[in-house]
């Protein structure tokens, strides 16, 4: 039997964010972060009181113990809220990669960092892009050697979310680098990477053009000695840790994606109702409607695929009735379609608008400028979801070989 109904839980779960999101991130706060450049502390902490940070993760390790489709429900609500996807970006960062880092962790880091992480006091981020190129995580120059008891970490993250935020409430990042580069990916092993260890630089902020009230940089790490108890999973497995964090970002960035562009839908509706021309109301004309019917429909269709996806993954976590392989597949659909449909629902609505919608008094310039960043590349570029739809819809033996 199908059931496309959300249970009353998640149904309260939704309205009750909704509620607070209305009361404490108007358009107009949403704009002043922007402009600030900062998300804050207020905004954190009122995330933190209501359970969303890090809230996949088990309750004893202060999370909310929250399945994939209630993370996704909470996703796609700060996307309508904050449609630069700023505070998305923050929510989702630390909800899918704190959720790798606690299911392989020790102790330790769960104490020093993801704790406090979901009470909105730390950050827990992903490093993993290098200034060499983001896209082939197996080409990475990072190196892990031994030393007595701890790792050695040499190399250079680049384009990494949250690194002033992590800065200045404290906490860390989910890093691999090759311990044993002769065995290719399998050479690669992960680690938890406080800020604040020695050796540790941060190099940069960048300037970006969009989701302005998060950081954006880069960082050096010179011979910095890792605890062996701040190692994730065995040796060897990073890589496949980072696929695994990668599949629950993607998942919750498309949510925040379909979120961001049904609010440009609202606010485009309200205007082709309101706005006057040839003596009716734009949304009077089937060249207005067809296009509303077009975004509707393409809407309608990710939003679907992205809800499917998010069951699968609580699914495969909790029933193992599907493959990692299967729902990756489902997961890179959803990220190759949202940010698109959100650009493009951006840019439609914004023409409807007319002169107005060339200015920053109009609120979607800052969705436009949001949303690229994961048209761009965050949490995994377009071409690379290509070909993992296109290895398994064509089996792996078609896989390109280096
Ligand atoms: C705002 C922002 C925030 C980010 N935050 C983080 C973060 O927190 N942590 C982190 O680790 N990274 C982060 N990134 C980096 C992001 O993960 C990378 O941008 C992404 O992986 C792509 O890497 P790249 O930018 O080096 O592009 P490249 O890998 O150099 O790719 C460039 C272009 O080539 C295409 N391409 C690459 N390989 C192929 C191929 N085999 N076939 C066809 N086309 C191909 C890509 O689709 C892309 O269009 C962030 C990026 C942005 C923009």
């Amino acid at each position: 039997m199908i059931d496309f109904s959300f249970s009353e839980e998640q149904e309260l779960f939704r309205e009750a964010i909704k509620e607070w999101l209305t009361r404490n991130l108007p358009m107009e706060r949403v704009r002043e972060n922007d402009e600030k450049h900062e998300l804050g502390k207020d905004i954190i902490k009122g995330l933190g009181d209501l359970g969303l940070l890090c809230m996949t993760l088990p309750e004893e390790h202060g999370g909310a113990e929250a399945d994939w489709v209630t993370t996704t429900i909470a996703a796609e609500e700060l996307g309508y809220a904050d449609i630069s996807v700023a505070l998305p970006v923050f929510f989702l960062v630390q909800a899918s990669w704190g959720y790798v880092v606690d299911k392989y962790c020790t102790d330790v880091v769960r104490d020093i960092c993801l704790r406090k992480a979901a009470r909105g006091e730390a950050f827990i981020g992903i490093g993993v892009t290098e200034p060499g190129g983001g896209s082939d995580v197996a080409g990475f120059k990072t190196t892990l050697t031994r030393g007595d008891g701890h790792w050695i970490l040499n190399g250079e993250k680049t384009y990494i979310s949250g690194t002033a935020e992590c800065q200045e409430m404290g906490g860390g990042y989910f890093v691999t680098g090759y311990s044993d580069r002769s065995k290719g990916h399998r050479g690669m092993t992960a680690i938890y990477l406080p800020f604040d260890t020695p050796g540790v630089e941060v190099t940069r902020r960048f300037d970006n053009y969009g989701r302005m009230a998060i950081s954006t940089g880069g960082f050096m790490m010179t011979d910095v000695e890792i605890p062996d108890e701040y190692q994730l999973g065995e040796t060897g497995r990073g890589f496949y840790l980072t696929m695994e964090g990668f599949d629950a970002a993607r998942v919750l960035v498309s949510a925040s994606c379909v979120g961001a562009s049904e609010r440009a839908m609202k606010i485009g509706i309200d205007n082709i109702k309101e706005r006057q021309a040839f003596g009716q109301p734009l949304a009077k004309y089937q060249g207005i409607q067809f296009d509303l019917a077009d975004m509707t429909a393409h809407h309608e269709a990710i939003k679907s695929l992205i809800y499917k996806t998010a069951w699968m993954m609580d699914q495969k976590y909790q029933h193992e009735t599907f493959s990692a392989l299967e729902v990756a597949k489902y997961i890179s659909m959803c990220k190759y379609l949202a940010p698109h449909h959100a650009l493009d629902t951006f840019r439609r609505t914004m023409l409807w608008m007319g002169a107005y919608g060339y200015t920053k008094e109009c609120p979607l310039e800052m969705g436009i400028r949001g949303v690229m960043s994961y048209c761009i590349g965050a949490e995994g570029a377009a071409n690379i979801q290509k070909i993992v739809i296109a290895r398994e819809a064509l089996g792996r033996e078609w896989t390109r070989t280096r």
